[in-house]
């Protein structure tokens, strides 16, 4: 080994050992003859105390050396004279006096700082320079937690019976609601591998194989536009139980994550325990959105009873054409200025209201756009339902119902961050269930599967079938924390007639379900037994651990914002004789 020590381990019980340590050149600080250098490796930071006493050799080494050189350097370590110590530090109690110096590689000047965080260069730069970015503090950070959320998995997994299988990367279309990832075949001109949007498929095999409890640390591969914080490739705990209904999964997940986060961030606080369970509806109605933040309250309530009578024109018109009237009630806002509402109408626009309507509750009366539409005994009733006292900006969508839903369930994750709402310390899982099994998909005229085509319908619900598909709940389950869909899961079909009924109401013709699902199938037919699971995602979860902004800050390597890899340059053309051996010419 180059080293004894680790450069983070130091301690004033060291005082008088001689250590050897390899590292980097964090800092330089020349002062008058005394030079010091603090060495960093993975584990810390140390300093190490160059004093004008060494050989001439060493002294000339050390003069040219700069941030970020590979050193190697034996000395002793000291106790620092008392009132010198640097409690900043972990090993801030101790220095080494340096005896030999010798340079294992120099290095040019980096394009960026890796000693703090400041001065970061943009995105893309830091990308290019991955291998940079990551010896930053913050960054190993992240790297060395998602080394311990993947193990805490691990094991607590492994105690409960579960077993790691792994599936493969080359293999067949996986349908997640995602573009395929194809791979050309060569020895087979003109066919492809695809990519698994998710291993879904094969580990529904392994419980027909029997194997009752399985897991992976899985990757995906997701050809979507890249809108928003997404990557072609991410990685989920992928998990199956054979023997189990919907809460025996949700029992199993929910241990799991109640154990894991107090182990590796103790500072976070789980929000329930059990965690609340809400209904697809119930979620929709209150918050607007199947991923509701609940680290804090402001729901939606619906005041269309109240202003069924209204002489409001935009209130009128909501009811008359079947729509619905509710608002959200935003604490202590009822001063904000006239820019401050029209820069909210204007989200409320972009979220497909045509306008926003609000009432302030003023020690002067009411107030705001509404105030002189609105009879006395509506305002006071609205102001009794929903609880708003003075100072209070009551805000009003009328619209159809889902449009009403998105535009409050959005601008309540406005006021959130506004009005700071929600404790960034705060985890608040939840779970939603009883979603619905199909969606319309109004632009190609058919049904889509609303979570996968291999989630069982609710049984009550199979013979809407034929009458209402749109009517029928599906035994699925979504895990959801602080305003992210944290996993998704489903319990399976593990019957072969239920699965055709499902792949034909989707629009799939007898040829196109036998050469895409006939295995599933023919599978089934051969003894599978009830099962489900889910797949919670690793990147978003160590990303709200870590506190991050984004998932490319816990992934080692990520694609940047445009999809591609900047460091590697990928992707990139390839030479015409690989192309010819698979067989393809680019159009
Ligand atoms: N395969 C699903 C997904 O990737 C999760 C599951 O149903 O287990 O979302």
């Amino acid at each position: 080994m180059y080293k004894t020590h680790t450069c983070g381990e130091l301690r004033a019980a060291h005082a008088s050992q001689q250590v050897t340590l390899a590292g980097w050149v964090h800092r330089r600080r020349d002062h008058g003859g005394v030079i010091f250098l603090d060495l960093r490796d993975r584990y810390g930071i140390v300093q190490v105390t160059v004093n004008p006493n060494l050989s001439r050799e060493t002294l000339e080494a050390v003069s040219n050396v700069r941030m970020e050189w590979v050193l190697q350097i034996t000395g002793t370590v000291q106790k620092r004279p008392a009132g010198m110590e640097n409690p900043k530090m972990e090993t801030g109690e101790v220095e080494i006096i340096a005896g030999s110096i010798e340079v294992l590689n120099p290095a040019k000047t980096l394009p960026f700082m890796v000693s703090g965080e400041n001065d970061l260069p943009d995105e893309n730069t830091r990308l290019r320079y991955r291998y940079l970015d990551l010896r930053r503090d913050r960054m190993t950070r992240n790297l060395i937690l998602r080394h311990k959320v993947v193990k805490f998995m691990r094991d607590f997994l492994d105690q409960e019976g579960f077993i790691e299988v792994e599936t493969p990367i080359l293999f067949k279309a996986t349908p997640e609601g995602a573009r395929d990832y194809l791979v050309p075949s060569r020895i087979y001109p003109g066919q492809f591998y695809a990519l698994p949007q998710s291993p879904q498929q094969l580990k529904q095999l392994l419980m027909v194989a029997g194997l009752d409890r399985y897991f992976q640390i899985a990757r995906c591969f997701r050809d979507e536009d890249l809108r928003g914080d997404r990557q072609p490739e991410f990685t989920q705990l992928d998990l199956e139980m054979s023997f189990v209904q919907r809460d025996d999964v949700l029992a199993m997940v929910e241990a799991l994550y109640t154990a894991l986060i107090p182990a590796v961030t103790p500072h976070k606080k789980l929000l329930a325990s059990p965690w609340p369970k809400f209904s697809h509806h119930e979620v929709m109605e209150k918050y607007g959105t199947d991923k509701p933040d609940l680290r804090f309250g402001m729901e939606l309530i619906d005041v269309s009873d109240i202003f069924a009578q209204s002489d409001f024109r935009v209130f009128q018109s909501a009811i008359e054409a079947g729509g619905v009237i509710k608002c959200i009630v935003a604490p202590g806002c009822a001063d904000y200025s006239r820019k401050e509402v029209d820069a909210l109408t204007e989200s409320a626009k972009g979220l497909g209201a045509k306008g926003l309507a609000t009432l302030a509750v003023t020690a002067e009366g009411l107030k705001g756009t509404a105030a002189k539409f609105v009879k006395p005994e509506e305002a006071e009733a609205v102001k009794s339902k929903v609880g708003a006292k003075e100072g209070d900006l009551i805000l009003f969508a009328a619209d159809e119902r889902a449009i009403v839903n998105k535009v409050l369930g959005g601008l309540r994750l406005i006021f959130r961050d506004k009005l700071e709402l929600a404790d960034p310390d705060m985890m608040a899982f939840i779970w939603v269930v009883d979603f619905p099994m199909f969606a319309w998909n109004e632009e190609e005229q058919k049904w889509d599967a609303e979570h996968h085509p291999f989630t069982m319908p609710q049984l009550d619900d199979l013979s809407k079938f034929e009458t209402n598909p749109g009517d029928i709940r599906s035994d699925a389950y979504d895990m959801v924390c602080n305003g992210y869909e944290m996993a998704s899961g489903s319990i399976r079909i593990h019957r072969s007639d239920i699965q055709l009924k499902v792949f034909q109401l989707l629009g799939l013709s007898g040829e196109e379900i036998e050469q895409k699902f006939g295995h599933m199938l023919e599978a089934f037919e051969y003894g599978a037994p009830p099962h489900g699971g889910l797949a919670p995602g690793i990147d978003r979860l160590v990303m709200l651990l870590a506190d991050e902004p984004n998932i490319r800050e816990v992934i080692a390597f990520p694609k940047n914002q445009t999809g591609r890899d900047v460091m590697a340059d990928a992707p990139s053309e390839v030479p015409q004789k690989q192309l010819k051996e698979l067989h393809i010419k680019i159009a």
